[in-house]
Order: C-alpha cells, then structure tokens, then sequence
C-alpha cells in the first residue's frame, strides 16, 4: 500500500471565464468536471485534467468571484509543477506561452516558470519517469508535447523537518536531505518540496493554492491511512463522500492542506464520458436548487466546443 503520487490540486479563482480560458485553451486541459464547491454551492468547483480526469492529472478551482488576490507564505504550496516529455516540449510550452502574452522565465537545470492570470505559479519539468502520461487531446497542442500529469508541488516552510515524522509515516521517502519528499506508488509519483518562505505571511485568495490531495485507492486504504496519520499526530476529518472520490482532510505539520483521495469511483459516474465537464453537474443534495444556482453562477464556455452555460 503506498500513495500513488498526486490525486489533485485545488486553488482559487476569482473569474472563472478567464480561468477557464486559461488551463482549457491556453495550457489544453480538458475541462472535465463542472460542479459547485459541495461546502458553499453557490459557487463553482471546476475541474480540469487529462482525457478523463485521471488522479495525477487533476487540477481543480473553487471559484469566490469577490476573493482578493491571495500570496502564499509559509505553510502555503506556491508553485506546481508539472512534467512534459522533454527538451522539444519545454521549447514549444515557452513559445505558446510568450506568444499568446504570458510571461516565462527559464531556472537552472531547464525549468520553466509562469503564473496563471492571478499569479499561480507554474513550473513544468522535462521527465524521463516511467510514469503514464496523463494528456488531454488539445487539437493545437502535438500530443508530443502536452502536459503529461503532475511531478509534484513546491511549498513554503521555516522549519520543514517539522513535517519529517508525518510524511515518513504516510509513506513519503526523502533521496537526499533537504530535498524533495517522493510518495513513490507502483505506477505513480508525485514530490513536494519544502522551500524557506519569503519574509511576509500569505494571505489565502484568489491565484493561491488551497489544499493538495494524496492519490489513495480505496475506502480501506484511506481508513488505513487516515489511522496512520492520526498515528503520527495529524488530526484527519472523517471520510468525506465528494461525489467523484472520498476524502479525509488533514493540516500537515507545516501548515499546508493535506487530502488523501481515493481512485476508485472518478467523473464518469454523473456524466458519460464523451461529455465529461459540459453539464452543470450537482450533488444529489443541491439537485432541487438548480434553478436558483444556475442562475446565481457566472456562465462559462468550455472551448471544447458548445455553450456549457
Ligand atoms: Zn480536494
């Protein structure tokens, strides 16, 4: 039993339109899932992956159309970190996004920078893992060189081997000290890094992360785990039914918001497959207010085409 790297990530937009606009055109994600945040349903929880919503793949937004900009600080992840298959495709993600006004920056070893329209930042790596790449059909992106699923996540912390016992008892392994911690599952794998923090403290908003979820694949597993990490001295919700996976949420000892997500129910189970993110899909709970929050949410187009209003 090991986590299987990522599930998903989850951070917060303010504008929706130009969120999608952004991770469905620009970056040629597959909007696969358009729901409403289950804890505050008059708002959006849009979802975004690879063909089918692959764990590994998944990047997701709570949208709060009146949240300020947000920075992160310590016990905030600030950056994600995403793989391509190599040289060829760092060069072709550095010219799409130049051209299209984005701005990048190269860091040593041939990593690219850019932030989203709020100022998420991005980082893609060329990867030589063995892991199976997790790639969405943008008609303008050479599957060659499409987003292949996520490496990891950098996070800021003072004092990161504060989280040493936990992570180690999650399952986490560290290669060399100070650096990243690997949760190396038998097809997948995704790192965190523990940065210093800048100076000042980070304000939770829009264009900031707001918790990332471990790839776990059962109800058992997660009973296990979350035993394990109430073990180490974490203090887990309970399991969490989110419709498309079960979850059990967690503060780790540096601050920043862990889930473990289960694989084993995904987003076709409300939506075939082929239409996966074109309906408002609902909760059975919120079904009888979908007038009200149909009309209450702003209208968003997913370019795959149609009006997803
Ligand atoms: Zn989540």
């Amino acid at each position: 039993m090991a986590l299987e790297g990522l599930h998903h990530i989850t951070a917060i937009t303010a504008d929706a339109p130009r969120n999608v606009d952004f991770y469905a055109r620009l970056l040629g994600l597959r909007l696969v899932k358009k729901t409403v945040n289950f804890d505050q349903p008059d708002v959006y929880h849009l979802y975004y992956g690879d063909e089918s919503g692959t764990p590994g793949s998944i990047l997701t937004f709570f949208e709060f159309p009146d949240a300020a900009p947000g920075t992160a600080g310590d016990g905030m992840v600030h950056a994600i970190v995403w793989r391509v298959a190599g040289p060829d495709a760092l060069g072709f993600w550095a010219q799409r996004l130049t051209d299209d006004g984005t701005a990048v920056t190269w860091d040593e070893g041939g990593l690219l920078r850019f932030a989203d329209p709020e100022g998420l930042t991005h980082e893609i790596v060329a990867s030589d893992a063995g892991d199976a790449p997790l790639t969405a059909r943008a008609l303008d992106i050479p599957p060659a060189h499409a987003l292949l699923g996520f490496h990891g996540v950098r996070a800021y912390a003072r004092v990161p081997e504060r989280s040493a016992p936990l992570l180690t008892a999650l399952g986490f392994a560290q290669r060399a000290p100070g650096g990243a911690w690997i949760a190396q599952g038998e097809t997948r794998h995704g790192v965190i890094h523990y940065d210093a923090p800048p100076a000042p403290h980070g304000i939770q908003g829009a264009g900031t992360v707001h918790h990332i979820a471990w790839s776990a694949a059962d109800d058992a597993e997660l009973t296990s785990l979350r035993s394990t990490a109430i073990g180490a001295g974490a203090r887990p919700t309970p399991i969490i039914d989110r419709q498309y996976f079960h979850s059990v949420y967690f503060r780790e000892p540096s601050g920043v918001l862990f889930e473990l997500a289960s694989r084993d129910i995904g987003f076709a189970v409300d939506e075939a497959a082929a239409e996966l993110g074109t309906h408002l899909k609902l909760p059975p709970q919120y079904e009888g207010q979908r007038a009200q929050l149909e009309a209450a949410l702003t209208p968003i187009t997913n370019p795959r085409g149609g009006t997803a209003g």
